[in-house]
């Protein structure tokens, strides 16, 4: 690798990144990390973010997870190089039976694409579509319904089956199985067995802090969020919802923002994000409870706890 590196001294980053690989492979890895480290501090950008993964991975290999962990963290705080890992590392948590922190990372390279502000049907260019298909085909196994990147995925590639939906199906190891479809379209496996869908909320109490948070994306990016509009624009968004998809009633699951929290911190996570939310709101319903049903009949109370009666509150025309 020496020599290798001394004839082309402005590929010398990649040219030890390889070298890491092939010492990963050949079950080398003090000697892996050493030269991850090299990469590290002398190949900023590309190599090494791509040294980073190869380190966390390593550090894996030798059972060392508490320095995985910190050295994943490391890279979730860098701007650039965290961006140029994403997809690498998105995939690599996979592999290690973490699917959840994998569609954080997978998110991450696509959050530009994300963002409330862009219009689903307007999703042209996918970035790396590769990805974005393999991102469609984790949430699918996770229990998600297609969101807008992934719909903008299939469109680019119709043979892609998002439909066939099964939330219990090979759940990972974070306690997944009951994942069914929180705040999106359901999916027509969940509807088969339990003719109801998941829905959630944010409880009234803690919508200004989900917003603030981030985890109410498509209700608006700068302004302040009232209880009330939130939760007229979600009663809206699933009549919508059950007009286009056919589906009568779903259960409806209320999350405070400390039970987000304390999900997250369950799954080691430090920033709920939306995926964290509707996970945490599968959980919940796992673990039992009485939940009402939405939409309530009209002269029951409003399913958002504003003391009114259904038909005079969210349920108005
Ligand atoms: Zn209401």
């Amino acid at each position: 690798m020496e020599h290798e590196v001394a004839r082309y001294p402005e590929s010398a980053g990649e040219i030890m990144v390889e070298t890491v690989d092939e010492l990963q492979r050949n079950g080398w890895f003090e000697d892996a990390l050493e030269l991850c480290g090299r990469v590290i501090a002398d190949f900023p950008g590309m190599d090494s973010a791509f040294a980073r993964m190869h380190r966390i991975e390593t550090l894996w290999k030798l059972g060392r997870d508490g320095d995985a962990e910190e050295a994943l963290a490391e890279l979730w705080e860098l701007d650039e190089e965290a961006l140029l890992a994403a997809e690498l590392v998105a995939e690599l948590l996979d592999s290690h039976g973490d699917p959840l922190r994998a569609l954080q990372w997978s998110d991450r390279a696509f959050a530009g694409l994300l963002r409330p502000d862009v219009d689903p049907e307007e999703i042209e260019n996918l970035g790396d579509l590769v990805h974005a298909q393999w991102r469609a085909a984790l949430r699918r196994r996770m229990g998600f319904a297609p969101d807008a990147l992934d719909r903008a995925a299939q469109r680019r590639d119709p043979a892609m089956e998002l439909g066939a939906l099964r939330p219990t199906e090979d759940p990972g190891r974070q306690g997944l199985a009951a994942l069914g479809v929180v705040d999106s379209a359901p999916s027509a496996a969940y509807r088969e067995e339990t003719d109801e869908v998941l829905l959630s909320h944010i409880v009234r109490a803690d919508v200004a802090d989900a917003h603030a948070a981030g985890l109410l994306t498509g209700f608006g990016d700068t302004e302040a969020l009232t209880p009330d509009t939130y939760f007229r624009e979600v009663e809206l968004n699933r009549r919508q919802m059950r007009r286009e998809t056919e589906f009568s009633r779903g259960r409806d699951i209320p999350l405070s923002m400390a039970e987000i929290r304390a999900f997250a911190d369950e799954q080691g996570v430090t920033t709920p994000t939306e995926n964290i939310r509707s996970a945490a709101a599968a959980a919940k319903h796992s673990r039992g409870g009485d939940f009402p049903m939405w939409p309530p009949e009209r002269n029951q109370p409003c399913w958002c706890a504003s003391d009114r009666k259904y038909k005079k509150c969210c349920g108005r025309p």
